[in-house]
Parts: C-alpha cells; sequence; structure tokens
C-alpha cells in the first residue's frame, strides 16, 4: 500500500475514480446525522473520506465497506457532496490493490461468479431460466411487447423465485406479450460497480447491451430496483438508451388501462418499505402504494421512517453479499418499526430487501408477527 499513501495521489485518485465532490465538503456533519449505521454503532462517511485523502490506512479497513449506498446523506448536503461517489472511489482503489477486509472477503467468489456464469452465486448459466419452468413463459423476440428481466435474485434464489412466477402470472392474466432472454441474461452489474469493480461491471454491462441489441429489444421490464437504476441511469454511459420501466410501474398501468383486474380482498393491515433505489435514487413512492390502495380490504399504514426518510435495508452497495454480525443490521430495525405499526404484512418490491427481511424475521422470537411479501405476490392473489 506505501504508493497510494501520500496524501496529494489519494487525493488524485479518488478524483480520477469519480469521487471529487469530497472537496466541497466543509464538514458541517450533516450526513452524520441522517447515516442509518449510526442508529447502531458510530460512523462517519465524512471522516473516512477526509482521513483517506490525507493518506490514513482507511483504504485498507473495514469502514470504506459499510456505505449501504442508501443515498440519505447526499439528500441532506448542502454542497451537493456525493458521498457515495467518494466511497466507490476509494473501494475502486481497495478492489485495484486487491485489498479486502474480512467482511468484505466473500466479494472475490462473488467476482468469479459474476465473471464465468454471470451470476453472484455461481450457480450454472444453464439453470437461469429454470424458475419458469411449467409457466407459459416464452424466449423473447423482436415485436414482442415487452423483455421482462427479472435479475438474479428471481432467477436463483428460492424464495425469490416465487416473486419471479408471481409476475410472470400476473403478465400472463393481464395478456401483456412478453419474454425472457434466459440463459442469454446477465447480472445488470449494479452492485459489483458499488463495491468498486468498475472493470467487471463494464464487462457484465456490455455483455448485456449486445444482447439486448441483438434481440431488438426497446422496453425492459424489470423487478429489481437495481437493475432499474442501472439500466435507466448508468447503461447511457455506453451511449444507450432503453425504455426501462420497474414492476410497480408497469402494473400501475395495466390496472389504469383495465388490462389487470383485481377480483378478491385482502383483508390486512399492512405496510410498504420503500426501497433505497426505488425510492430515494429514483423518486418512485406512488405507484406501490397506489396499487395496493386499489385492492380492498387492505389498511395501508406507513412506519416511521417512509418515503424520502425510508431507513435501508442495508442490502445496497454489495452489502447484501457481506456478512452483518447480529446487532449490526439494519434490516432488524427496519423490521421492528414494520412490526410496531400493528401491520400482518410487510410489503416491498426489491429483492435484496426481501433477502434482509427474512433473514431478521428468522431471528425474531416473534417470527410470526408479520409475513414478508413482495408486492406482486399480493397481486397474484387478489387475481386468481
Ligand atoms: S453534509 Fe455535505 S458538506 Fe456537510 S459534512 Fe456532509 S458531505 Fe460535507
Ligand atoms: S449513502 Fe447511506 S449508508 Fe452511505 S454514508 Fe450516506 S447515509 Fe450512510
Amino acid at each position: 500500500m506505501e504508493n497510494i499513501a501520500d496524501y496529494k495521489e489519494i487525493a488524485d485518485i479518488i478524483k480520477a475514480k469519480g469521487g471529487d465532490a469530497f472537496k466541497l465538503c466543509y464538514q458541517c456533519g450533516k450526513c452524520d446525522t441522517v447515516c442509518p449505521w449510526n442508529q447502531l454503532i458510530n460512523f462517519s462517511m465524512r471522516k473516512i473520506v477526509r482521513q483517506a485523502t490525507f493518506g490514513m490506512s482507511e483504504i485498507e479497513g473495514e469502514d470504506i465497506w459499510r456505505c449501504t449506498t442508501c443515498g440519505k446523506c447526499a439528500k441532506q448536503c448542502p454542497r451537493d457532496v456525493k458521498q457515495v461517489e467518494s466511497c466507490v472511489a476509494l473501494r475502486r482503489i481497495a478492489t485495484e490493490y486487491g485489498v479486502y477486509p474480512a467482511s468484505a472477503n466473500p466479494i472475490r467468489s462473488i467476482r468469479s461468479g459474476l465473471s464465468s456464469e454471470g451470476n453472484p452465486f455461481s450457480e450454472e448459466r444453464k439453470k437461469r431460466a429454470d424458475w419458469a419452468e411449467g409457466l407459459s413463459v416464452n424466449t423473447f423476440t423482436e415485436g414482442m411487447e415487452i423483455l421482462y428481466f427479472p435479475g438474479c435474485y428471481l432467477s436463483y434464489d428460492p424464495r425469490l423465485k416465487k416473486v419471479a412466477k408471481a409476475t410472470a402470472s400476473i403478465l400472463n392474466k393481464a395478456g401483456v406479450n412478453f419474454g425472457i432472454l434466459g440463459i442469454k441474461e446477465n447480472c445488470c452489474g449494479e452492485s459489483i460497480r458499488k463495491t468498486g469493480d468498475e472493470e467487471l461491471f463494464r464487462k457484465l454491462a456490455k455483455e448485456n447491451i449486445k444482447t439486448f441489441i441483438a434481440h431488438g429489444v426497446k422496453k425492459i421490464l424489470v423487478s429489481s430496483p437495481h437493475c432499474y437504476h442501472t439500466f435507466k441511469n448508468e447503461y447511457p454511459e455506453f451511449m444507450v438508451n432503453f425504455e426501462v420501466v420497474h414492476i410497480t410501474q408497469y402494473l400501475f398501468g395495466l390496472i389504469n388501462e383495465g388490462r389487470l383486474v383485481f377480483n378478491k380482498e385482502y383483508e390486512k393491515k399492512i405496510t410498504y418499505h420503500d426501497p433505497c433505489y426505488l425510492g430515494r435514487h429514483n423518486g418512485i413512492y406512488d405507484e406501490p402504494r397506489k396499487i395496493l390502495q386499489k385492492i380492498s380490504g387492505i389498511e395501508l399504514t406507513e412506519m416511521v421512517d417512509s418515503r424520502e426518510n425510508s431507513l435501508c435495508c442495508g442490502g445496497g452497495g454489495g452489502r447484501i453479499w457481506m456478512d452483518t454480525p447480529k446487532g449490526e443490521r439494519l434490516s432488524d430495525l427496519r423490521l421492528e418499526q414494520a412490526v410496531a405499526t400493528g401491520a400482518k404484512v410487510l410489503v416491498t418490491s426489491c429483492p435484496y430487501c426481501i433477502a434482509n427481511f427474512e433473514d431478521s424475521l428468522l431471528s425474531r422470537k416473534d417470527s410470526e408477527a408479520i409475513k414478508i411479501k413482495d408486492i406482486t405476490e399480493i397481486i397474484q392473489e387478489v387475481i386468481s
């Protein structure tokens, strides 16, 4: 690490890696007051970035890996400093030097799975479309209304495959002419980019873009807010522009067009969790709530932190792949907020949030107190 321990050099590297806005920071500390980590431990991304520019050893430590890229700090900053970009810049330096502390060590095998099989689990590529077996799901061909891109978690994770199945059955019920890419689908690359592996992100993105173009894809429907964010806001860096729609936006449109009709009641009190990459990063707060409010019998209640102030589940920024010890899990705090509303179901629309909440639920004594559902799973119940 000696050759990156010089102040000027580190500041220059952060600048070169896209985190230059740190220079505008006047250390007011407003970002620290909203960072969710401070509900659990003492943590300041502001201090880490500043100390790193003085050549301190932050780059080798655990703390640069804590940021979930939730985006709460950026909303507070009076100088438009983008802490997430500075943090990712530091991770890019760590990645280039191969410096991973214990918590970030799983990223090594994640990188290998993404490189060889296009998914973070090192699952076989040929199994990517197994979730669709027995369902009426076709391979995408040019001229279809929309490409459905379920993403890695919905393709392979046993819990989350249920969400892909629910989505396909809703689309079929509404008569949508959709297709999937199956084995030709690759991870979108969003989270590996946030861990600092720019080279692998670019490889995954270029492969996906090549496939989209070769298949004549114009409009992409996604379940994950992370896929949404990267296709919509990051793939245009490659001079392409696909129309990208999140499932909550698309289903809201189908309901308004009269193509999707609810014929059952859902007599439950529920609460909705805004995923960071759907809400804060992309401003989609209303569609999921409006869909839920259209279902007869539902009583929708809000948690103490909602919409712009939503509490992160802890899974963004690649943290979904890292080990977070009990007592440091943001999802435990969020689940507590959900249970406190008296809701019987915590609804969301992000695979990372569902995975983290299901884990947190298992560690609770009252694990029957609340159920975790994707919004499509609720809709599936009221249309069948
Ligand atoms: S809120 Fe902005 S200006 Fe204030 S300390 Fe944080 S990054 Fe710096
Ligand atoms: S993005 Fe979120 S987790 Fe990261 S420093 Fe900002 S507030 Fe904290």
